[in-house]
């Protein structure tokens, strides 16, 4: 057996008090210790991905190295740790069913009759130890999502009863919680705390660390009270008051000495404080820029602040690296036209298009890109932002008039995307698209290549339609180059104008591989060519 070491984190009172980054702040303060750690989030839904739920349900879609379809926490563990997840992160009630089912139709439990104890907890925990038995791992971080009470997470709060049974102390719950000012009383109130601790009681649960949630500093009262009626230490009371920044996190965390409790609890050496210089370095040029530098985000779901996770946060990295604050300004691709683009793209100094899928508020994104590449303005376009681009440049600079992408309009005389060969035959939505990291060569005379320095690299994707190759010959003549493509497929990955001051479309999803100590190139060199442009403006 081997002494990794499980802590699961739950939430109490309400959903939406920030359980992945206290997890992802867990998994970045034992690593600064170091430890090698694991982020796992449990989501308690039926679907067995997200990547069916659209972003209205759900949020963003989070692409792993492997290619799973996961929920967008893993992108904030990965953020913050540096450290690859994979299928095994991410689990679902879906995917436990469907891993149990299928056994029962194997035949693998014949004569039994299959029930949630023990066949499902057993899965659940098995799921729980898949990366703790990989040996690679001191510290394997289990996100529980939902709030203790819903019907659907009892299961799981189930399961860890169990594990903790098995594990003893190798096993804690760090149970988040919610204590609410009410400013008429002009106090803060536990009796939300001391509910949710009763109902994982009832579960046979013992919560070891208490983490508040806060808008104010909780007193010494407070946390004595916690303490006296959630039967937990008051060291193991701790304060998560409202942040600045999510990426403060981890500091106020180390404050509350969130790690040193934990290493406490599991019996692990508590030798080498965190070092997080480098994260310091981060925070300290992310909150005082010396700029500001303001960038259209063209999308359809861009009401939802969920949608572009990824990409908003990849902004913040890369203007951190630029050591400028990036004002991202969400514009409703459906509402642009050639009539209107130009209002409502004034003054803007980059434009990025976001992916997407289904025709709503496609012809808006080609506007807002034929606007930036005819005044020059820098143009980031990612997957379906790519592939627009592409149409655009089509139907405006070589004549090809009424070039689309199949995904749209199936009769186009120019099929310029079209869907590739193996998703032809493909009828299955989950899971199904093109996923996950492959290979990209990038040409050595491009600005791509000046930008990653590297001829070979690895990016994540998620899609069905591709740039047909049919044309590349065309494009490359007019001024769009191909200048990184799969080398074992031939596949389209990257396009660029090189006489424009930057123009990229890439086919992957960079903002699913940027994070604070790895801010993506693409990101930190579109940021500084959107500096550069604001201040050639400003000085005309
Ligand atoms: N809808 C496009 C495709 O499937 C683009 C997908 C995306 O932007 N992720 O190819």
């Amino acid at each position: 057996m081997s002494d990794t070491k499980y802590i699961f984190v739950t939430g109490g009172v309400t959903s939406s008090l920030g359980k992945g980054i206290i997890t992802a702040s867990i998994a970045k303060l034992l690593q600064a210790r170091g430890f090698s750690t694991t982020t796992q989030k449990i989501d308690p839904y039926i679907n067995v991905d997200p990547g069916t739920m659209n972003p209205y349900e759900h949020g963003e879609c989070y692409v792993t190295e492997d290619g799973a379809e996961t929920d967008l926490d893993l992108g904030h563990y990965e953020r913050f740790s540096n450290v690859h997840t994979s299928q095994a992160n991410n689990v679902t009630t879906g995917r436990i069913y469907q891993t149990v089912i299928n056994k029962e139709r194997h035949g693998d439990y014949l004569g039994k009759t299959v029930q949630v104890i023990p066949h499902i907890t057993d899965e659940i925990k098995r799921s729980f130890k898949i990366l703790g038995d990989t040996g690679r791992y001191d510290f394997v971080i289990t996100e529980v999502g939902g709030t203790v009470g819903d019907i659907e997470s009892l299961p799981y709060v189930e399961a860890i009863r169990q594990m903790r049974f098995e594990l003893g102390n190798s096993c804690i719950v760090v149970h988040l919680t919610l204590v609410p000012y009410l400013a008429a009383a002009e106090e803060l109130k536990t009796k939300p705390t001391q509910h949710s601790v009763k109902t994982m009681l009832e579960a046979g649960v013992q919560p070891d660390i208490i983490v508040c949630r806060s808008e104010k500093h909780l007193g010494e009262n407070i946390r004595q009270k916690i303490s006296l009626f959630c039967n937990v230490p008051i060291s193991s009371v701790m304060e998560s008051i409202d942040a600045e920044s999510i990426y403060d996190v981890p500091l106020l965390m180390r404050d509350e000495g969130l790690d040193e409790e934990i290493l406490k609890k599991t019996g692990m050496p508590l030798a080498n404080f965190p070092d997080l210089t480098n994260w310091e370095n981060f925070l300290r040029k992310l909150k005082n820029p010396k700029g500001v530098v303001n960038i259209a985000l063209v999308g359809k779901y861009v009401e939802l602040k969920d949608a572009y996770k990824s990409i908003l946060e990849s902004f913040i990295h890369a203007g951190a690296e630029n050591e400028c604050s990036v004002k991202v300004h969400s514009i409703q691709s459906e509402n642009i036209t050639d009539d209107n683009v130009s209002d409502l793209l004034k003054g803007l100094s980059g434009i990025l298009v976001a992916p997407g899928f289904g025709e709503r508020g496609i012809e808006g994104k080609i506007s807002a890109i034929g606007y930036a590449r005819k005044n020059r303005i820098p143009f980031f376009g990612i997957c379906l932002g790519m592939q627009c681009a592409v149409v655009e440049f089509g139907r405006n600079v070589m004549g090809l008039k009424d070039a689309h992408s199949t995904e749209f309009n199936a009769d186009t005389p120019y099929p310029v995307i079209d869907i590739m060969e193996d998703q032809k035959s493909i009828d299955d939505k989950g899971g199904t698209m093109r996923l996950g990291a492959y290979p990209c060569r990038i040409e050595k005379d491009s600005i791509v290549y000046s930008i990653y320095g590297e001829e070979n690299v690895r990016e994540r994707h998620r899609h069905r339609y591709e740039f047909n190759n049919k044309y590349l010959d065309d494009y490359s003549n007019a001024g769009m180059k191909p200048v990184g493509i799969n080398p074992n497929e031939n596949l389209v990955e990257m396009m660029e104008i090189p006489d424009h001051p930057w123009f990229v479309g890439v086919q992957f999803h960079p903002e699913y591989k940027s994070t604070v100590a790895r801010p993506h190139p693409l990101f930190v060199s579109f940021v500084k060519a959107c500096i550069e442009h604001s201040k050639s403006s400003s000085s005309q």
